[in-house]
């Protein structure tokens, strides 16, 4: 979630194509329901506890080079989808990377067409993924 607070500067994060062979890239589909947005927000929040790393799926899936090349030199890919689609998962998948780990959010959260999601969620579902990943 964007921070407002007047003063306080972004956090920097290193460019993923630096990082990649040392981190745990994060790969989220971002879908436009509660799931897939809660899935965009733990991938924020893994990546600002230096858990993980979130990189640009979408340029992955429009063969981007530069970010085909980071998925394929990743430590480890880490895929977060919002529900049983799996579109975040065949975008890699079909780039010919390999996927490491990868979640169905829809599994511990009912998929809901809204944009309102919950911080509960957020810290919730990132447990899961911290524990089984072991992130
Ligand atoms: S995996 Fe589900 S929530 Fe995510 S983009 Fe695909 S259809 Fe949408």
């Amino acid at each position: 979630m964007p921070n407002e607070k007047e003063g306080v500067q972004p956090r920097i994060l290193h460019p993923c194509h630096q990082v990649a062979e040392q981190e745990n890239m994060v790969w989220v589909c971002d879908g436009a329901a509660n799931v897939g947005q809660i899935g965009h927000e733990i991938g924020v929040l893994l990546t600002n506890l230096g858990k993980a790393r979130m990189c640009c799926t979408t340029a992955v899936a429009a063969g981007s080079k530069p970010h085909l090349d980071i998925a394929g030199r990743a430590k480890r890919n880490i895929v977060i989808n919002g529900c049983g689609n799996r579109c975040a998962s065949k975008v890699l998948e079909n780039a010919g990377k390999k996927i490491d780990y990868e979640i169905d959010i829809s599994k511990y959260l009912r998929k809901i067409p809204t944009l309102d999601i919950y911080e509960a969620d957020v810290q919730r579902i990132a447990q899961i993924i911290i524990d089984e990943a072991k992130l």
